[in-house]
């Protein structure tokens, strides 16, 4: 296969890890056929052969509304990835549990991107959270699908807020997979 760079998070997809985290997309890539980035979810149009990924520039440079925005960003893909991190060792279906690692991973990346956005070198650091009382798969799918349509909401809405066009199409970028989780952890689908 060619290889293509992931212009969202600069990775480099081949044919070494084209199927990494299959367990979070609905459709799989295929040798031949790569739809989606294995790292960060970004469908097609963002994968490009030879690219480079997407320059930010001086963050030095943004204003603090959109360093703000992006600060957030981080914590909530943080606290997501999190979530499905410890999801994935509560859940009791071998199938949810290989979901829910997937998603942690891509959840990461995302808050990944965000920081090298913002020039921040450093992890937030969040509140321990503890979910042991969501005791069953379909309370954990059913928090999941929450925060994924908060995460959509979040994108959604600040998309229109900051100006830089770059991080504009991030924002496109991560919301379209974000949408993919939705349908992804909507119970009726996995288990
Ligand atoms: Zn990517």
């Amino acid at each position: 296969m060619n290889k293509l760079i992931c212009v969202v998070c600069g990775m480099e997809i081949n044919d070494k890890n084209y199927d990494f985290n299959k367990e979070g997309f609905i459709t799989s890539n295929h040798i031949d056929n790569i739809d989606t980035c294995p790292f960060c979810g970004a469908n097609k149009e963002y994968l490009v052969q030879g690219g480079k990924a997407i320059e930010f520039g001086d963050s030095g440079k943004l204003d603090s509304t959109t360093l703000k925005i992006i600060d957030h960003a981080v914590k909530l893909e943080i606290f997501n990835g999190d979530f499905y991190k410890k999801a994935s060792k509560i859940a009791k279906d071998e199938k949810v549990k290989k979901v829910f690692e997937a998603l942690s991973r891509i959840e990461y990346m995302h808050a990944r991107i965000h920081k090298k956005i913002g020039g921040f070198t450093e992890d937030p650091v969040l509140r321990e959270m503890d979910y042991s009382k969501y005791n069953s798969d379909e309370i954990l799918l059913e928090m999941a699908c929450k925060r994924e349509k908060h995460a959509v909401e979040y994108y959604e809405k600040y998309s229109s807020v900051v100006e830089d066009k770059n991080i504009k199409s991030i924002f496109k970028a991560l919301s379209m997979v974000e949408e993919e989780h939705i349908q992804l952890t909507d119970k009726g689908q996995t288990l």
